[in-house]
């Protein structure tokens, strides 16, 4: 259910409401009481080591559970979406990342606990070194992906796909016109 759908009172003034299709915002006509419910922003890596294959990590619980998503997670507020990238990492994996390049950003949908909440999925490239030593709370298993085997992983979220398949694009791409 989307966030408007689960007010059933004003919680600011208590008054009953009535349901609404309206997904992008609650008012209150009784005491003009008003939020918005933004898109929540989201970062993760394209993270890749030195033969180029690419870090996935298998995710440990819902939504998408056992699927292999990239490292990242939401930012903070009053974090910059490098600063994101580089925390979300190091949480995750313990890796650090270096030469990060913003790459692209998709719409998402999340829901958590019964909550469908509107996303935007930023995506970073970046690289790194060694073995990821995984936080164990919300991934439990990691794989390097060559090019060709990230176009038939099955990948969290429509978002972080189309940057997958974006970035394999962009490398066949230069491998052809040399
Ligand atoms: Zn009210």
């Amino acid at each position: 259910m989307q966030i408007r759908e689960h007010f059933a009172y004003c919680p600011k003034c208590g008054i009953e409401v009535q349901s609404s299709d309206n997904h992008r915002m609650f008012g209150c006509e009784h005491c003009g009481f008003t939020v918005y419910f933004n898109v929540g922003a989201s970062v993760s890596g394209i993270c890749t080591r030195q033969n180029g294959d690419v870090l996935l990590l298998k995710r440990m619980h819902p939504p998408r559970m056992g699927s292999w998503t990239l490292p990242g997670g939401f930012a903070e507020p009053d974090e910059s979406g490098l600063e994101a990238l580089v925390r979300e990492v190091y949480e995750e994996t313990g890796l650090v990342v270096t030469e990060p390049v913003a790459h692209s950003a998709f719409p998402n949908t999340y829901v958590y606990k019964g909550v469908t909440y509107a996303t935007f999925d930023m995506v970073y490239v970046c690289q790194v070194e060694g073995a990821p030593i995984l936080d164990g709370t919300e991934v439990d298993a990691h794989r390097w992906f060559s090019l060709t085997e990230l176009l038939d992983a099955d990948i969290s979220f429509p978002s972080l796909k189309n940057a997958i398949d974006l970035y394999v694009s962009q490398h066949d791409l230069k491998k052809t016109t040399g």
